[in-house]
């Protein structure tokens, strides 16, 4: 792709691996951790009643939509910053906070979006192991050198669906210098019923060196939207209103947010939906002996190592369910062969998935 004529990059931006998103062309799409059962009605009536406004700029402040985040959650709206997608906030992060010759920690199995932003800006991306698929604090801190400015945690985390307690978050917090930028993605928080998990909130509160990232995207079920937000300390929020676009965020997006933060009962029944059918896919693919991960978010991992040969074959698993309009996500990026991401979704498409899965193993 690269022209010997045309205008050359920066350094480090020819060896970013392009993001690929989940496949979207199937009937039964569990490739992208999308919310089982859609949107709130209540937030696409909001989008469709800004139909009539799309000629007016947004509110670039998004005010109203900070208030409603922050009361919804208990927090303080003026330490909220709203994006289009939480992937803008994290790349906004790493562009204001890194560049050549400064690191961006993370670990083994996290997002593929934390090595993107750092070699966008020409930093280093930087991975600790993991000890069973979950973030491993000491690995860590082990990693974190004076040139580390931001280290990422997804919590829980994408791919594994493991995630580290408030108290081992607070252990990695602890253990970071105050200059060095700590990123909770929590993505998946809303998803998450345990009672030693904190989204990360609570520290934000009371450093000056932690932000925590939540999107609209996964329980909200509003992907196409694009939106997220940032919560962080005044000084962190300032930064952010200086390096972002004046309009980030569409009008749209911020109406149907609120919306959808109204919608408490849609939100319980998310979450109790997410909670019985995880619960029933680990259940089943388990009884057909396969490993799944425990996973606290609306995703499980499903390993297919120790199965006889040929059906240890996670991408033959995967075009078997495909040929069948079934999608899921592909993990050799993420450094997990074996292994294939099934998404929860509805009961129907819960029990297709399964009974497919059973076909490829047993035929
Ligand atoms: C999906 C996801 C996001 C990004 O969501 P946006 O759609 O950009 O808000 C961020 N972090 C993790 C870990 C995710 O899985």
């Amino acid at each position: 792709m690269t022209s010997p004529n045309a205008p050359t990059p920066r350094p480090g931006i020819l060896d970013i691996a392009p993001y690929v998103g989940g496949e979207a062309a199937g009937t039964v799409r569990l490739a992208s951790n999308e919310g089982a059962l859609g949107p709130s009605p209540r937030a696409v009536e909001a989008f469709r009643r800004m139909a009539g406004e799309i000629h007016r700029y947004p509110d670039g402040g998004s005010h109203a939509l900070r208030t409603a985040i922050a009361a919804r959650f208990g927090l303080d709206a003026e330490r909220l910053v709203c994006g289009s997608g939480s992937d803008e906030l994290i790349s906004l992060l790493v562009r204001a906070y890194a560049g050549p010759g400064d690191e961006v920690l993370y670990s083994q199995h996290g997002f593929l979006m934390y090595p993107i932003a750092a070699k966008s800006v020409g930093a280093t991306p930087v991975t600790a192991p993991e000890s069973g698929l979950k973030t491993d604090v000491d690995a860590m801190l082990a990693r974190v050198t004076p040139r580390t400015k931001l280290v990422f945690v997804a919590n829980p985390n994408n791919p594994t669906g493991s995630y580290l307690s408030a108290e081992e978050l607070a252990r990695l917090h602890a253990g970071l210098p105050t200059g060095t930028l700590l990123v909770i993605d929590a993505a998946y928080a809303e998803y998450v019923s345990r009672n030693d998990y904190s989204s990360g909130q609570d520290l934000v509160e009371r450093f000056e060196n932690v932000v925590m990232t939540r999107t609209f995207s996964k329980i909200f079920a509003l992907g196409s939207l694009r939106l997220g937000w940032a919560y962080a300390p005044p000084a962190v929020v300032d930064v952010l209103n200086r390096v972002r676009g004046p309009f980030n965020v569409s009008g749209a997006a911020q109406a149907a947010g609120v919306a959808a933060l109204e919608d408490v009962e849609f939100l319980e029944r998310s979450r109790a939906h997410n909670e019985t059918w995880r619960t029933w896919l680990s259940d089943v693919l388990g009884e057909l002996g396969l490993t799944v991960h425990p996973s606290i978010a609306n995703f499980v991992l499903v390993d297919f190592s120790g199965q006889a040969a040929g059906k240890d074959d996670a991408e033959a698993a995967r075009l078997f369910l495909k040929e069948r309009g079934i999608l899921v996500r592909q993990m050799q990026a993420y450094g997990l062969p074996r292994c294939l991401r099934v998404s929860i979704g509805t009961e129907a498409e819960m029990r297709a998935v399964a009974d497919a899965l059973k076909a490829f193993l047993t035929a």
